[in-house]
């Protein structure tokens, strides 16, 4: 049982005051591990998250740089695009030169959750190492809770026993993380150190109060490869750490696929809570259809927000430029605008966050512009489309005359 005292209580008030909930029955959640909150008191001014039960869905954005686009000062523009849409969490998944100071650079930049790989920062330094790999992994995990990384995504689920079984897939991996760790197991024929040595991991992450999200290594890269034995192995292992983290009063979060189609996501929603005892699930996407590059965002809201009114908690968001570039800033807005909408889509159906539609429908029925460019997500598209003012006769150009809400 995780003991709720791991964040004070100026925090529970300030997320019960968001979330319309009982202190109690949030305190309960996180004992259980159904919640989990995301803070790290090392990051200062940190807007502290709840994610899990009976909390209003969340969404991410991934930053960071690549080998092949390593600019620091757009990765921290699309932070400040973050923070103007109210994003609720981003992800430095950078993979270049000076990993550490840009991290750094975005946490004391911003008072968004933040999350990190730390396994990228070790194989892209110790790409040849075979030995001694877990007291580096360990110190750039210590160092990732000095700087107030608030959550970090750890493969330990991953088995070599799990290699046997991708053998038939098309693609047999997708997961960045998880294919560093494959090469590594496959060339020294060791089992995932993660897993191994999770204990020191779960010392270190309760250090800091970093949430651990059980990264999915052998999640699927195509819906042809959904839902198999691979997958569900690898969750059914995922779903033991959990139980371990809790004993160890960590907070846990456990990742989800992927590509999914979309009559089998509410199943893959069920099987997580199943294996992995109510742990907050995080889907990345879920994709539902693998042929529409250039317009991947639509295609895993979609599945987003199938998964969040199925019991998904948290949506990492996918960019039109998925499988094809790091996203730019257009398509960092694109991304959060197609998951800010799939989440909301989904708070609806819990019965939450209905006054803003309420209110918009107010303004539409009242002809009141100013209004609706208010209640909008966002106001710079409302003005983009609405190209003309409205004429005299206060319609807008699609009916004019014939405007039924006059
Ligand atoms: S003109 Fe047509 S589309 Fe425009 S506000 Fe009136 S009814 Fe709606």
């Amino acid at each position: 049982m995780i003991n709720s005292n791991i964040v004070p209580d100026h925090v529970y008030e300030e997320i019960c005051k968001k979330e319309n909930i009982e202190i109690n029955e949030l305190k309960k959640n996180v004992e259980k591990g159904f919640t989990a909150i995301l803070y790290n008191p090392n990051h200062k001014n940190v807007k502290p998250l709840a994610v899990g039960k009976d909390m209003l869905v969340k969404m991410n954005a991934n930053i960071g740089t690549s080998p092949g686009c390593s600019d620091q000062t757009l990765e921290i523009e699309k932070l400040r695009l973050c923070e103007q849409y109210d994003v609720d969490a981003v992800m430095d998944l950078s993979l270049g030169e000076n990993i550490r100071q840009l991290r750094q650079n975005i946490i004391n930049n911003t008072y968004i959750p933040v999350g990190t790989v730390p396994i990228y920062e070790l194989f892209y330094y110790n790409q040849d190492l075979q030995e001694n790999l877990i007291d580096k992994y360990l110190q750039i995990l210590e160092e990732s809770g000095q700087d107030g990384v608030d959550f970090v995504v750890i493969h330990a689920g991953l088995l070599s026993n799990h290699l046997e079984l991708v053998k038939k897939r098309i693609i047999k991996v997708t997961s960045r993380g998880g294919s560093f760790l494959l090469k590594w197991m496959k060339k020294y024929n060791k089992e995932n150190f993660l897993y191994t040595h999770f204990d020191k991991i779960l010392e270190v992450c309760k250090k800091y109060n970093m949430t651990i999200s059980l990264g999915d290594s052998m999640r699927p890269g195509t819906i042809i490869d959904e839902t198999d034995e691979a997958q569900i192995e690898e969750l059914i292992n995922i779903g033991k750490l959990v139980l371990r983290a809790r004993e160890a009063g960590v907070q846990t979060m456990v990742e989800g696929p992927g590509h999914i189609p979309y009559h089998k996501i509410a199943l893959n929603i069920e099987l997580e809570k199943k294996h992995c005892h109510g742990a907050p699930f995080y889907v990345l996407g879920p994709l539902v259809t693998d042929i529409a590059p250039g317009y991947d965002h639509i295609t895993a809201a979609i599945g987003a927000t199938l998964a969040a009114v199925s019991g998904a908690d948290f949506l990492c968001y996918v960019t039109p430029s998925e499988h094809l570039a790091l996203p730019n800033i257009a398509d960092v807005k694109e991304g959060i605008m197609a998951f800010k909408i799939a989440a909301h889509a989904a708070d609806l159906t819990r019965g939450k966050n209905i006054d803003r539609d309420r209110n918009m429908s107010i303004a539409r029925a009242n002809l009141d512009w100013e209004g609706q460019r208010k209640y909008s997500l966002d106001p710079t598209s409302f003005d983009k489309y609405q190209r003309k003012k409205p004429s005299e006769l206060n319609a807008c150009t699609m009916c004019g005359d014939f405007c039924a809400l006059k």
